[in-house]
């Protein structure tokens, strides 16, 4: 905030605000100031957020109460906090809200809402919660390392669940069931089982087809658990390999350990994603990897950093100590099929730890 010459932040994206505080509902909000932090609740999670705030013994947060919608509650809040410049999330703020914000911080009328001098103004910032998401704490890393390790029990089934004649949507269901019974809170996405051509679609959803034999099938799943997303694929082969499935296979599962030996602190993203990019296209596989290598993974099931080819205008970040991303390439031809294969690393001192270990 103060490199951004801020002297206010509202934090209205809720990972962000659980991040902050601990705070997790459907609705909410945090104002900082330099001296204060501020979590905003309406009436509906004051009794949550007060037993919250209690366990954590987190004096540094002060808890507000919403009477009349949130957005006057805010500009009361900044108004008398006497704030100047202050950042919102640029990514997650609509700019109706932006404009009835700036209105109400200016005390003109909406639509009225250019800046003039001396009053205090929104000022739309990038990242600055996200940034400090990308590299997981101690506590952080020991529920991923959980969940990883969980989501792997699920894994190990695969084969029993993906048998001859059971529908995708059939097998999801088992799938989920499993997580629950794992103890994950709820899937971290609507889990994708793609057979036969159907796997050559990088995201389907699972519908009334039932495997057969020689599909290939790719199981594509994730868990919250505490909160953290963990994301893990096998593609597994019913009956019999067939030839084409085992060119893809073989090829993606050399490009996923080429990828998985190029994380180390000091790497960039795009170089992690060429060493699988690589190594597909040497099989003649490039045109077939269409998506990123990978991407971050925490109390979002996709955030930073993303692992992929440098895009103008995006970041290549360096990969640093304690970030926790996804490593999955994958080959789809239409037609024919498709594999992919995925697991979640934790970028150490030396190098990674694969935490998905399917055993
Ligand atoms: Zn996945
Ligand atoms: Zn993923």
């Amino acid at each position: 905030m103060v490199s951004a010459g801020l002297d206010g932040l509202v934090v209205t994206h809720l990972p962000n605000i659980r991040y902050l505080t601990g705070f997790q509902g459907s609705a909410g909000a945090v104002v900082v100031t330099r001296s204060r932090c501020l979590l905003i609740v309406d009436f509906r999670y004051l009794t949550a957020a007060r037993a919250l705030l209690a366990a954590r013994q987190d004096e540094a947060v002060e808890l507000h109460h919403v009477d009349w919608g949130y957005d006057d509650a805010l500009v009361g809040l900044l108004r008398a906090e006497r704030v100047q410049r202050i950042g919102v999330e640029a990514a997650w703020m609509a700019v109706g809200r932006f404009n009835r914000l700036s209105a109400g911080v200016a005390a003109a009328a909406p639509g009225h809402a250019e800046s003039r001098t001396g009053c205090p103004a929104l000022v739309p910032t990038e990242r600055l919660i996200e940034r400090l998401r990308l590299i997981k704490d101690a506590a952080e890393v020991a529920t991923l390392r959980e969940g990883a390790a969980r989501l792997s029990r699920v894994a190990v089934r695969l084969r029993d669940f993906a048998r001859p004649g059971r529908s995708e949507v059939e097998v999801a269901a088992s799938i989920d069931g499993a997580l629950r019974g794992e103890g994950f809170e709820r899937p971290a996405f609507e889990t994708i089982v793609a057979s036969g051509p159907n796997a050559a679609l990088p995201h389907a959803r699972p519908g009334t087809r039932r495997l057969l034999d020689g599909d290939g099938v790719v199981l594509d799943f994730g868990g919250v658990y505490d909160g953290y997303c963990v994301d893990l694929t096998r593609t597994v082969q019913v009956g019999p390999w067939t030839p084409d499935f085992r060119r893809m296979f073989d090829a993606v599962a050399e490009a996923q350990a080429a990828a998985v030996a190029a994380v180390r602190p000091g790497a960039r993203a795009s170089a992690i994603d060429q060493a699988a990019r690589g190594v597909l296209e040497r099989h003649g596989l490039g045109e077939a990897f269409g998506h990123a290598t990978g991407h971050g993974l925490g109390l979002e099931v996709h955030e930073e950093p993303r692992i992929a080819r440098p895009v103008t205008g995006a970041l290549d970040p360096v990969v640093e100590a304690g970030m926790i991303f996804t490593i999955e390439p994958g080959v789809y031809i239409a037609g024919v099929g498709g594999v992919r294969i995925e697991d979640d690393v934790l970028v150490t001192a030396e190098g990674c730890e694969v935490l998905t270990r399917v055993l």
